[in-house]
């Protein structure tokens, strides 16, 4: 079976591995469909992912549908056949964090597909590959499983919302419009704002957050002068950039919230802390998700969220490259996934 790997910045692999066998309460998956992430171009592209470096081939991939090929023993939550959402969340449930119910701070998270810690935990873009059969979630019905490769970033975007709480009567920026961005603008339709308004640096992803649902568009380079009117209750930053940062620091109203999903890079920041301070904002951070996981398996299996507006591409599992190449170019692309050849 193929298995795609960085080794290193710009050097990814699509290379044959051997079978992998499975114990018991484990499960064989073969990949349904794969979506390339952000922190997947980081990686590849830069060799990082903000803190989190490269330090021996990595197995990229976390947003990721399949169907079952094989059961081990004593498995029952799945069968040979059945279409799932796989969770790529590792918590240990034992910690205080866990216990809380906050499993995305876990302190021994394994988080598939990440460089977080050494060695890596390896991803999902391959052929096949095994898990325990409690990060499989099985839907029934029409969804597909491309639909269904988005239950992670749509469970990022939940859980980004989620974080504010409801949004009934509430005014909203969401920075990027990106697929976080996009799946942000649905979940804040589903959380009650009354309006969301997207901005971008580029035309077609302010198109996408259009077809996903946005009442207003603005380009950030065009319009910033409407970006530095304090006009929203609460701001997404779902762009990884310090200047949309600066905007929803100066168009979110006094006592809003901020919440922060977005990667931002690495280097050191100069940060508007006395803005904060007077406006007396919530700045808030956003990362993964918990709970939120399931609620986006629903929301897609039962089709009250439609993704299909953001899945600008597909590719066999030895196209990666090509794959990445456009998942990177924002002007040509929102959602680019892999599938098993
Ligand atoms: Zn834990």
């Amino acid at each position: 079976m193929l298995t795609c790997r960085i080794h290193a910045k710009e050097d990814m692999r699509v290379e044959p591995i051997a079978d992998p066998d499975i114990g018991p309460g484990q499960v064989l998956i073969r990949l349904g469909a794969g979506g390339i992430c952000g922190s997947d171009i980081h990686y590849y592209f830069e060799g990082r992912n903000g803190s989190f470096v490269i330090r021996e081939p990595l197995v990229p991939g976390h947003e990721v549908s399949g169907v079952i090929a094989k059961v081990g023993a004593g498995v029952t939550r799945v069968k040979a056949g059945d279409k799932v959402a796989v969770s790529p969340s590792h918590a240990c449930g034992q910690c205080e964090y866990c216990r809380e119910g906050r499993e995305q701070l876990c302190r021994n998270m394994r988080f598939l597909g990440s460089a977080s810690v050494f060695p890596h935990v390896q991803g999902m873009f391959a052929e096949y590959f095994v898990l325990g059969e409690r990060q499989c979630y099985p839907v029934s019905g029409e969804v597909s499983l491309g639909e269904l490769a988005f239950a992670e970033p749509l469970a990022v975007a939940l859980h980004a919302v989620n974080r504010v709480g409801a949004l009934i009567g509430k005014s909203v920026l969401v920075t990027g419009g990106g697929t976080i961005g996009c799946l942000t603008v649905i979940a804040a339709r589903l959380g009650g704002a009354t309006s969301v308004t997207v901005s971008d640096v580029l035309d077609r992803p302010l198109d996408t957050a259009r077809a996903a649902g946005a009442d207003r568009v603005l380009r950030a380079d065009r319009d910033a002068e409407l970006l530095a009117i304090p006009q929203f209750d609460v701001a997404f930053e779902a762009s990884g950039s310090l200047a949309a940062l600066k905007s929803c620091v100066a168009s979110t109203k006094r006592g809003g919230t901020i919440v922060q999903v977005g990667t931002l890079p690495h280097e050191p920041l100069p940060f508007v802390v006395n803005e904060i301070m007077v406006k007396e904002l919530d700045f808030k951070g956003a990362f993964r998700w918990g709970i939120e996981f399931d609620w986006a398996v629903q929301y897609l299996s039962s089709g009250r969220v439609d993704v299909r507006p953001l899945l600008s591409g597909r590719f066999p599992l030895q196209d990666a490259v090509h794959a990445f190449e456009l998942a990177k170019d924002k002007s040509r692309s929102t959602k680019v996934q892999l599938v098993a050849a």
